[in-house]
């Protein structure tokens, strides 16, 4: 008889993939353990990722509301901000949500390996502790490994003032010019705080747009709010060298399509480098499993996160994009149910929703225009804007948009994008309407509570139904 493994299922990594899968397993009654090189559980999410992020991004919102009070005839003056203290706030709440991991994971039973795992055979993984290589034997394992910021070549990665997302969460000091190299939302979400702290933002993007991802009309109205805050933002341009200098960092740009003046050389007190992230397929010997690796590092995986080893499975920013928390998250309970024996989920999310925590927010779930104009979809579109909406003008922020496409035959919802303060937490709605298949009526008869941001979810969908009463007709929607 075969010997008995050490444990049913064997995670490696405890991130928001990680730690789920690994307690969703144990709920099911197997007998898990959970690898993980870093010294607290939560992984990049809740270290070094979203969760300190948004702790220093709710301080730069209490500092630009203060400063945006002006407009309403309230002055505060200038904020004094102890870093120290604002770094202990963010480290409270880190340590408090890594600690309640490690409470969920103790009550479930999960063993916790502490140190770097890679595989030794296809059932075996080993484990770089503090006392010496752990051998771990399993029958299925769950890889979440997660993934690490992506860096240019050439670059003087040993200058302390070259930072990246994790260096930059240290808030080690504010400078006095930050050039942050990356349009996307990591890179201009830590332009809000650094800006709000006070340092003279420069973002350089290499392609015409900030958050490419998104449709341009929902990115717009950020644009215009952080082009007249930050010193430049400069697209199209790319940074083609970046040299130490004792004051500071100089940064020569280049433009990224060669047509175009690229602007003169510039120095910075501190550089931010938030180019993307690449996953850690590659840092796993995943081949002495058999796993297959693909050569940017992702592990491919079938509609039940299974690799083309059948016993291991993957989850996470490790398998593909979008790299976010939530998405690892729904992977991670397939992937442990699975396992369990519940063969017939499969992967049916319909969305993904995705988040930009800058000020004002950028939201957008299922599918843009963008995507629906490349593959000839049939759509129609609703567009709130909230100028009109009594609650945004009431808070002084009328620059939102909401934006909902509708299925042109049924009229039922395939898409959202908002912009605008709260537009984070204003896309579940849209959401739930897209896994539930309601169309335009179903959300224009649902009742929402006036005054609200939510209201103009409820106005686009009356836009759509042709019942709307707030906006003249010549404002109503348009069509591909
Ligand atoms: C600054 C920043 C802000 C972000 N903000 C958001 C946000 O607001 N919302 C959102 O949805 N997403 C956000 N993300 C992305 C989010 O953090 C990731 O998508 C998410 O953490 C991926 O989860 P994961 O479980 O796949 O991997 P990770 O969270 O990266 O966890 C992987 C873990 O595996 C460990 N590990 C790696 N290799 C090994 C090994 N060989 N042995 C043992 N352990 C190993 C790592 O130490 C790590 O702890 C942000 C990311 C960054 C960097």
């Amino acid at each position: 008889m075969a010997e008995a493994c050490d444990y049913d299922v064997l995670v490696i990594g405890s991130g928001p993939g990680g730690y789920v899968a690994a307690i969703r397993a144990a709920q099911l009654g197997l007998k898990t353990a959970c690898a993980e090189s870093r010294e607290t559980l939560g992984g990049t999410c809740l270290n070094v990722g979203c969760i300190p992020s948004k702790a220093l991004l709710h301080a730069a919102k209490l500092i630009t509301d203060a400063e945006d009070g002006a407009h309403l005839g309230i002055t505060f003056g200038k904020p004094k901000i102890d870093l120290d203290g604002l770094r202990k706030f963010k480290d409270r709440v880190v340590g408090k949500l890594s600690g309640g991991i490690a409470t969920l994971a103790k009550q479930r039973k999960v063993t916790v390996v502490e140190g770097r795992g890679q595989f030794a055979s296809p059932h075996l993984l080993a484990v770089e502790t503090k006392n010496g290589v752990e051998t771990v034997s399993f029958d299925h394992c769950i890889i979440a490994a997660g993934s690490q910021a992506a860096r240019l070549p050439g670059f003087p990665y040993d200058d302390k003032r070259l930072l990246d997302s994790t260096t930059a969460l240290e808030l080690a000091e504010v400078p006095k010019r930050m050039l942050i190299i990356g349009g996307g939302i990591i890179g201009l979400e830590m332009a809000t705080v650094y800006d709000a702290l006070g340092a003279k933002v420069t973002v350089v993007e290499f392609l015409d747009r900030l958050i490419a991802t998104a449709d341009p009309d929902i990115v717009r109205p950020l644009h215009r709010r952080i082009e007249k805050r930050y010193e430049k933002i400069l697209l199209k341009t790319k940074v083609s060298k970046l040299e130490a200098l004792p004051e500071g960092l100089r940064a020569t740009f280049e433009s990224a399509d060669g047509t175009s003046p690229a602007p003169a050389a510039e120095v910075y007190d501190r550089v931010l480098l938030a180019v993307g992230r690449r996953p850690n397929g590659k840092n796993i010997a995943a081949d002495k499993a058999g796993v297959q690796v693909n050569e940017r590092g992702f592990i491919p995986v079938d509609n039940q996160m299974r690799t083309n080893v059948p016993h291991i499975f993957a989850i996470g920013d490790i398998v593909g994009e979008p790299m976010l928390a939530h998405k690892a998250t729904h992977e991670a309970k397939l992937a442990a149910e699975v396992i369990a024996g519940m063969s017939h989920h499969v992967w049916d999310a319909r969305t993904i929703p995705s988040v930009a925590y800058t000020d004002p927010e950028v939201a957008w779930m299922g599918l843009t225009e963008t995507e629906a104009k490349a593959k000839s979809i049939e759509y129609e579109k609703a567009v709130f804007p909230w100028s009109v909406s009594g609650r945004a003008l009431g808070m002084g922020r009328e620059e939102g948009v909401t934006k909902v496409l509708f299925a042109k035959d049924t009229k039922r919802v395939l898409g959202a994008g908002i912009v605008g303060i709260n537009a984070g937490e204003l896309i579940a709605e849209t959401v739930l309407a897209l896994e539930t298949g309601a169309d335009a009526e179903d959300l224009s008869l649902t009742i929402h509570a006036h005054p609200t941001l939510s209201e103009t979810i409820f106005f686009s969908a009356e836009i759509a139904d042709g019942t709307i009463t707030d906006l003249l007709p010549a404002k109503r929607s348009a069509t591909q």
